[in-house]
């Protein structure tokens, strides 16, 4: 038996925690915050996107960075492993479009309630508002903690699941890539991921609240396709969100906003030539009237304005008089509507953290390091991340558990 000490009482760390018990060892969960899984509170609007129901080869595929450091965490507690878990905890899940797997209760809160409870059960001792200050080292192995007023809480393993930077609000501000860096680990540069994006175009601040569904959007660096995506897009006061602009934002990372690019296709259903057809039709049934009258079938109406601008046209115009030339330059237009990044939104606003803890420097079975004997990371702060629909937390489950069952 050891004494484990388990930083962070995130989803990585209770998960941790819970396998580390299991496995016969003594545990202690340190929690800075007041109450456990305040991010997890959070997640999926306060429903908690727990997992993800897809065959456990899908999950790959929507894992951004780093997958195939996870095939050994992940096959040894996938998503189904997960499910069963949190069904034997008694847990009742459902599954949503897109394979999203809630609670059938749709509360967070339920989710964290049955962590707990097993926490209990396994008697993790939990300690909140405690702070881990560093990690303490000595001959290339851990042997515990430091707390508050230089405290020292020994232990013969330490798992680090502090979580990344992203609302921090909830805790985590970062703190385990200090104890990481000090231990002689390296951090790969952190940006905000999943993250709503700021545009130059200044005028969808006027389209604020509009929602375009069943949208094609894709994201370009100079002439390079970073990402194609189909679904919804929100204008916002400062530019652009929801799931297609969120999931674009998991391939930007380091490259700079001036050199990306989005494009909008509005009618991703037609092809050019059946989108000119559609049009040359409302042209002919709305010959008698003015450009800005004319799309009313086929876009929202607030959007017109903009796409007339992006097509250098006039809404004045009779659509009588438009030239061939104009119409395809309209067209062109409303298959690739064009929108300049200017930034993306800081970390109080993302909902993962991209990069961390080089996983080049852990052993992907167990999650230890290899420089640090008994250090063992898990969760977010790795650097690894994933596209929205369970997939981050299913992350969490896989490494915690990893970890936890990792201590020899
Ligand atoms: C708004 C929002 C919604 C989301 N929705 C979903 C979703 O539906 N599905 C999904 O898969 N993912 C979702 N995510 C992502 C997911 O929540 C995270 O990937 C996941 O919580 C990471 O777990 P973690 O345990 O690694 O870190 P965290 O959950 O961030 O936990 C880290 C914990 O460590 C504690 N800590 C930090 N430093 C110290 C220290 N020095 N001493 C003691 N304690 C410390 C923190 O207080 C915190 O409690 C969402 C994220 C956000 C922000």
């Amino acid at each position: 038996m050891r004494r484990v000490a388990v930083i962070g009482g995130g989803a990585a760390g209770m998960m941790a925690a819970i396998a580390a018990a299991r496995a016969g060892h003594s545990v202690t969960v340190l929690e800075k915050n007041e109450k456990l899984g305040k991010k997890l509170f959070l997640t999926g609007k306060g429903r908690c996107n727990l997992t993800n129901a897809c065959e456990t080869e899908e999950l790959f595929q929507n894992i951004v960075t780093n997958h195939k450091f996870l095939y050994s965490s992940v096959y040894g507690f996938d998503n189904h492993a997960a499910m069963q878990f949190f069904e034997e905890l008694g847990l009742k899940l459902k599954t949503e479009r897109g394979n999203r797997v809630f609670p059938a209760s749709d509360h967070s809160s339920d989710v964290i309630r049955v962590l707990e409870r097993e926490l209990q059960k396994r008697k993790v001792d939990v300690k909140l508002r405690t702070e881990v200050k560093g990690i303490s080292i000595a001959d290339g192995h851990v042997n515990g903690v430091r707390l508050e007023n230089d405290c020292l809480l020994p232990a013969d393993a330490v798992i680090v699941a502090t979580g990344g930077y992203s609302y921090p609000s909830t805790g985590s501000t970062g703190d385990g890539y200090r104890f990481a860096e000090e231990a002689g680990h390296t951090v790969i540069p952190c940006y905000p991921s999943l993250v709503p994006m700021e545009t130059e175009e200044r005028w969808c601040q006027e389209l604020m609240g509009l929602t375009l569904k069943n949208i094609s959007l894709s994201l370009h660096h100079q002439k390079q396709e970073l990402f194609r995506g189909f679904g919804e897009l929100l204008f916002t006061h400062f530019g652009v969100s929801g799931p297609l602009i969120l999931s674009a934002s998991a391939y930007i990372g380091s490259l700079s906003p001036a050199k990306l690019q989005l494009f909008i296709d509005l009618k991703p259903a037609l092809s050019e030539e059946q989108l000119d057809k559609r049009v040359q039709r409302d042209f002919l049934r709305y010959q008698n009237r003015r450009l800005g009258h004319a799309f009313d079938d086929l876009l929202p109406k607030r959007l017109i304005p903009y796409v007339l601008q992006a097509g250098m046209l006039s809404p004045e115009k009779q659509v009588n008089t438009i030239t061939v030339v104009e119409r395809r330059r309209l067209l062109s237009v409303l298959k690739r509507f064009p929108l300049h990044i200017r930034k993306l939104r800081g970390y109080s606003e993302a909902i993962i953290t991209r990069g961390g803890i080089s996983v080049k420097e852990i052993q992907p079975q167990t999650m230890e390091s290899k420089r640090v004997k008994g250090l063992y990371f898990a969760g977010e702060i790795l650097d690894t991340d994933a596209l929205t629909g369970g997939f981050n937390l299913q992350i969490a489950w896989s490494t915690g558990y990893a970890a936890g069952c990792g201590i020899e």
